[in-house]
């Protein structure tokens, strides 16, 4: 039913406009119900050791598997958790889910096997977030040093003597955290110093463009340096080249995670990527996909 726009012809809500807010509506109400309806996946992306090429463990990244939209990327409904507080149920189900899964290859497949779940800054800075993490781990029977949380740097430097209490109650019950997307936030020196994290992780946009000699190499040269200086590992995330594999290992980063060296996957095709790796075999790489 539409009606004549407006008395002077005029209307500020355009019909696209209304559109989009219903979508947003739509996707909103969807995504109460995409948890219990059980349409939440993990993929898992493996993290190799630069220097010997072992499997150290995944980083949990969440999809949804939406009955009419096809399988969703993050990027399409986690802003809206984000700003809605469904956040909060969904990183729940999360870390609940990478536990389960965790304990699963900790008896199956292998028991160095670590996994990495991200945290929001709203999941982040809520007030029941250790205890969660902490239950999640007695349930599962995990050791917690095999449960590494990510927080952006942004996230990790919007209330930094927040971040450093909440970070130190965490490293205290021995859980590890990196700090995600490094380099593409502002932070205080001063607090990274302070801050007890595990590892930095370099954002993928100094690794897509690195080549010896560009501003790129001498940043990532920086960051390693840095945090050597504070006692952290280094990650690189996002490497798709053999180039750009070799020189973040000569340049000491500890390990590294992208596209070359394996995709984010269901957790069942995990066994497969293993044994692929450990073979050398290069055919079929299961993939999901592709971005954008
Ligand atoms: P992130 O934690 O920085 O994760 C890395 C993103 O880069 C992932 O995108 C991953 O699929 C992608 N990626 C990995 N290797 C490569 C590569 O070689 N090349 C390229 N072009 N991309 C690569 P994804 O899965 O779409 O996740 C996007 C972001 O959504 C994540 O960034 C993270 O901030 C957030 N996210 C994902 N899962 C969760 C979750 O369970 N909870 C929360 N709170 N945030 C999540
Ligand atoms: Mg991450
Ligand atoms: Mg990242
Ligand atoms: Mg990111």
């Amino acid at each position: 039913h539409t009606k004549k726009n407006g008395r002077n012809g005029y209307s500020f809500f355009q019909p696209s406009m209304n559109t989009l807010a219903q979508n947003q509506l739509q996707l909103i109400n969807d995504l109460w119900l995409a948890i219990a309806k059980n349409e939440l996946r993990l993929f898992y992306q493996p993290k190799y050791g630069a220097m010997d090429g072992q499997i150290l463990g995944f980083e949990a990244l969440i999809r949804w598997q939406h009955p009419q939209r096809g399988l969703l990327m993050p990027d399409v409904f986690l802003p809206v958790a984000e700003k809605t507080g469904l956040i909060v149920s969904l990183g729940n189900w999360v870390i609940n889910e990478a536990c389960r899964q965790l304990r699963v290859w900790h008896l199956e497949e292998d028991p160095r096997w670590s996994v990495a779940v991200n945290l929001s800054t709203v999941q982040f800075e809520q007030a029941g977030l250790v205890e969660t993490i902490t239950r999640a781990l007695a349930e599962h029977q995990i050791p917690a040093e095999l449960l590494t949380l990510e927080v952006t740097e942004t996230t990790a430097m919007r209330e930094p003597e927040e971040s450093i209490r909440i970070l130190t109650e965490l490293a205290a019950l021995g859980i590890k955290t990196s700090i995600d997307d490094f380099g593409t936030g502002y932070s205080s020196l001063l607090y990274l110093k302070r801050l007890p994290a595990s590892e930095l992780k370099i954002d993928r946009a100094f690794v897509s463009e690195l080549r010896p000699q560009s501003g790129d190499a001498t940043i990532i040269t920086a960051i390693v340096a840095l945090a050597q200086t504070l006692n952290l590992k280094v990650v690189a995330e996002g490497v798709e080249t053999q180039e750009q594999q070799a020189f973040l290992t000569r340049l000491g980063c500890d390990s590294l995670q992208g596209y070359l060296l394996g995709r984010p996957v269901p957790a069942g095709q995990v066994a497969q990527l293993r044994r692929s790796v450990v073979t050398g075999q290069e055919e079929e790489r299961p993939s999901e996909p592709v971005e954008k």
